[in-house]
């Protein structure tokens, strides 16, 4: 069996092959830095220019709300930590959701610490966060709501513009971490009417470690990193020029491939339908309201992990969860928000399509899936008290 199937886009994505192209020239031959005011340094500084008003149009952001990070965490971060702290002084309450990324909840676990008061609104059991929902976590000294727009372990998408709203209602700041819907789906800041919004590279095929938030003009927020003047004195520190670039290559190709959507969406509906077909299975979360290529299910009387490592000795790749809370043994704190009982919730797998699956990946998915589930099972005391029953 030499078949390979990389079915966990959502934690990571390899970096395309155009987009490093892109990026080489930016270490070599147009190595300046964008701040230096001789020619190496001006032809940097237009290359940077160019990167964030391409960027800036995708989302139909402007180019001066466009700052540049070193990742989504950090984006998270800022967005979250630097509205908290430059509205303190009004309140110190903020409304997020119960499952966020770990980035955005780790987050609101130090401003707790800082004396903030989070309150956790959960979404409903189709994983959605309603905007009714929001509405009532919201008090009189609540100075930032955010929530995710797309869930990166169920794929749920949220009513982003509709949650926004109701925060503008009451003349609060909304902040979303988009980081699993950039690149993936259609993102305009302006529709959406967000005040800032996260994202990250590596999630859609640019490397590792390059991120942006956009920040409305006008949006009051601290300064991330005191330095030099760089992205208009708000993140110090010399822009990563040759990643830069290559987000926004990446950026283009990634909005140029949802025309594309459908097959992917197609081959995750099959891949759902095959996995309804295994006894004692569930899919986890709305399959209407969610990313095209996400799939997360639940096995009864399986261990996700256990799952995970006779899949990876098949050659197909998939998650339990997101990659950050892989490690540790905790049932998904997403599952449980959604209403799974604690064993159901260990019992659960991420598949994340890309454009990059075929049809043939998702056949060997479900030649490989039901047998390994079945494996699994012959050796669950308790499977076997439920089959006799
Ligand atoms: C991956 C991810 C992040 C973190 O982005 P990094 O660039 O890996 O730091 C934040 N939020 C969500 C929803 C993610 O999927």
């Amino acid at each position: 069996m030499n078949r390979k199937v990389y079915a966990d886009n959502a934690a990571t994505t390899p970096v395309d092959k155009r987009v490093v192209e892109a990026m080489l020239p930016y270490f070599t031959e147009n190595w300046g830095n964008p701040s230096s005011l001789y020619s190496v340094g001006n032809k940097a500084k237009a290359a940077l220019d160019d990167a964030r008003a391409r960027i800036a149009a995708i989302i139909g952001a402007e180019p001066n709300e466009i700052f540049f990070t070193s990742c989504g965490t950090e984006s998270d971060n800022w967005a979250i930590k630097g509205t908290a702290r430059a509205n303190a002084a009004k309140g110190k309450h903020i409304v997020t959701s119960s499952y966020e990324h770990h980035a955005v909840m780790h987050t609101m676990r130090a401003l707790k610490k800082e004396g903030f008061e989070i309150t956790y609104v959960r979404p409903g059991n189709d994983g959605i966060v309603s905007p009714e929902a929001v509405r009532e976590a919201i008090r009189e000294d609540t100075v930032l709501v955010t929530v995710m727009m797309a869930n990166n372990e169920i794929g749920t998408v949220n009513p982003i513009k509709e949650i926004a709203e109701v925060a503008h209602e009451m003349k609060i700041p909304f902040f979303t971490d988009a980081v699993q819907a950039v690149g993936h789906i259609p993102v305009d800041v302006k529709e959406l009417g967000v005040d800032m919004l996260s994202f990250s590279g590596h999630k859609f095929n640019a490397p590792k470690g390059i991120g942006a938030l956009y920040i409305k003009k006008g949006t009051r927020i601290n300064v991330f990193l005191d330095g030099g003047g760089q992205e208009r004195s708000r993140r110090g520190g010399t822009e990563n020029l040759p990643y830069i670039i290559g987000m926004a290559k990446a950026l283009e190709i990634a909005v140029d491939k949802f025309k594309d959507n459908q097959r992917v969406l197609a081959m995750r509906n099959r891949l759902a339908e095959g996995i309804k077909n295994i006894p004692y299975s569930h899919i986890n979360g709305s399959l209407t309201q969610r990313l095209p290529g996400n799939i997360n299910a639940a096995f009864e009387f399986v261990e996700g992990e256990s799952l995970l490592l006779l899949l990876d000795a098949a050659g197909i790749y998939a998650s339990t969860g997101s990659a950050c809370s892989s490690t540790s043994l905790e049932p998904s704190h997403v599952l449980l928000s959604i209403g799974l009982p604690v064993e159901i919730a260990h019992g659960s797998l991420r598949f994340s399509l890309s454009h990059d699956n075929t049809e043939e990946d998702v056949d060997y998915i479900l030649e490989v899936l039901p047998k390994i589930v079945e494996r699994l099972r012959m050796m669950s005391p308790l499977y076997d008290a439920a089959e006799r029953k």
